[in-house]
């Protein structure tokens, strides 16, 4: 029989995930030195759901649906004041993850801002979010906007079978993975964009191990075998307090997000499907 103390905590502790899930869903106001518009605001009213149109956003922001969608949902967090993270070098990071995705027809900054969206929702809708700590929604957030990060437009098969610098030096494993986590931390390492430069050593490495897990479980390639870890695992069953299982709510939510435009309203999903197949013709002419 628990005592009542541990009753008493257990109680107190599901009361703050309630507080903590309260104040997510509270409408929040931008609290550091970015200007943002009070139309992109009102379009971000509607983000919870499966029928924000990042399209739209596009068009809206000139092209900065990514940057302007990462800040709101780490200031919704307010993941700067609890982490002590350098604003102006988070904006400067953004800024340079959102130009450096290149303008293929559909791995492009649109496409990670559609997964960074779509990883939130399925947070907040599975409520997987209360599972995490600060430091992994930073995680979250930022593995999924940088999970194509200057993605060539071309497939792992393609890059193996051409024998590319990237496939060389990855050793033809996840190739495109690996190059797009390194990528983002080569970039997050430089003084000028490194917005972690205050967080203390053990949550960087717990973002690290995090950021890596993630973006690589969005190899295709590997999809049986996750998927077989899964089904023997957290599908079976899930307990939020074993680490191991929270990494693989978070590999298995990023995998999802990363294929669910079909589970979109049809007009956004049509396009995304026209995007695909256009990257796709473009590789067949290059293997003409
Ligand atoms: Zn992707």
């Amino acid at each position: 029989m628990p005592s009542l103390a541990i009753k008493r905590w257990s109680k107190i502790k599901a009361y703050a995930k309630a507080i903590k899930f309260a104040n997510v869903l509270k409408p929040q106001t931008f609290d550091i030195n970015v200007h943002i518009s009070d139309d992109i605001m009102t379009f971000m009213n509607n983000i919870d759901t499966l029928e924000w149109n990042v399209f739209d956003l596009q068009e809206l922001t000139g092209g900065r649906a990514l940057y302007y969608t990462a800040l709101y949902l780490i200031n919704r967090h307010n993941l700067i004041n609890k982490l002590n993270l350098n604003s102006t070098k988070l904006m400067e990071f953004l800024n340079a993850i959102e130009k450096g995705y290149k303008p293929n027809p559909y791995h492009n900054s649109t496409h990670g801002c559609d997964v960074m969206q779509t990883v939130h929702h399925m947070l907040l809708k599975g409520t997987g979010f209360q599972y995490l700590s600060d430091i992994d929604l930073l995680a979250a957030i930022i593995a999924s906007a940088c999970h194509d990060y200057a993605h060539p437009g071309v497939s792992n098969l393609f890059e193996r079978l051409t024998e590319s610098e990237r496939a060389v030096r990855f050793n033809d494993q996840s190739i495109l993975e690996n190059f797009h986590c390194s990528e983002t931390f080569m970039l997050l390492y430089l003084p000028q964009y490194n917005f972690m430069d205050n967080v203390p050593k053990e949550d960087k490495r717990q973002f690290r191990d995090l950021v890596i897990s993630m973006i690589l479980a969005t190899d295709i390639g590997r999809h049986f075998a996750l998927l077989d870890h899964l089904r023997k695992g957290i599908a079976k069953a899930f307990d939020g307090r074993d680490r191991e299982n929270v990494v693989d709510m978070l590999r298995m939510i990023i995998k999802c997000a990363d294929v669910g435009n079909p589970a979109k309203p049809r007009d956004i999903s049509e396009k995304w499907s026209h995007m695909v197949q256009e990257e796709f013709f473009a590789q067949g002419d290059m293997e003409k």
